[in-house]
């Protein structure tokens, strides 16, 4: 998508910016010096910049009065994803997953150390609805992050330096999930005793995990029910 910024040049007269500035100083605006109206036009389709520029001079401005800027916008990645400086970006979380994702990377509300955003439900052109992590001046372990594989097998991680993406990577599930979810076997020792959850994962697609203490099979049900 394009976004085509038109304004008037300068010295061109432009009544509505006047009567507006009048307006508003009858309102009590004082400190107001000047008011310039200026008009965006959202621009979608496979178009390249020569052609907007090609549209501007023949419609979308008045190439006598008015000047215009192109800028291009990415709908989908947006800004949203970009505009952090360092730290790490988890896009493309399941719709109304984030809450569940900053649990499973021991994110919570003790976590005073740096900025988290969380964007939820984002238009995806991919997904329909996407959540959206960002985790500022922190970039998170490959470890830390492929938990998420559990319930969002398709979020991407970037690493974000310097306002750039210099690493994009999709979770994966670990061969082996510890902590994170409870066993569904009432009688496992894991729901008696301080023992640390263990699995085995035996399949990714559709997500199979077996404990590792009592054999039980957690099927993606089992797992959904507990976030
Ligand atoms: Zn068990």
């Amino acid at each position: 998508m394009w976004e085509v910024f038109i304004s008037y040049k300068k010295g061109v007269q432009d009544p509505e910016g006047e009567t507006t500035l009048k307006g508003l100083k009858i309102l009590g605006f004082k400190e107001i010096e000047d008011v310039r109206t200026a008009k965006v036009f959202r621009v979608k389709g496979k178009i390249s910049k020569e052609r907007i520029e090609e549209a501007c001079k023949k419609l979308l401005a008045n190439p006598i009065s008015q000047d215009y800027k192109i800028r291009k916008v990415d709908e989908e990645e947006g800004m949203r994803v970009r505009k952090i400086k360092n730290g790490t970006v988890i896009d493309h979380i399941n719709p109304s997953q984030s809450l569940n994702v900053l649990r499973i990377i021991g994110i919570d509300s003790n976590y005073k150390k740096t900025t988290v955003t969380v964007a939820m439900n984002v238009p995806s052109r991919k997904m329909g609805l996407k959540d959206i992590v960002k985790v500022e001046g922190i970039e998170l372990s490959e470890e830390e992050v492929n938990k998420i594989a559990l319930i969002s097998p398709n979020a991407t991680i970037n690493i974000i330096r310097d306002y750039k993406v210099v690493e994009k990577r999709k979770v994966k599930l670990p061969d082996i999930v510890e902590g994170v979810i409870k066993c569904a076997n009432r009688n496992c020792i894991t729901n008696s005793e301080k023992v640390q959850t263990k699995f085995y994962v035996e399949s990714r697609n559709p997500i199979k995990l077996r404990c590792y203490y009592c054999e039980r099979i957690m099927e993606e049900e089992d797992i959904a029910k507990q976030f």
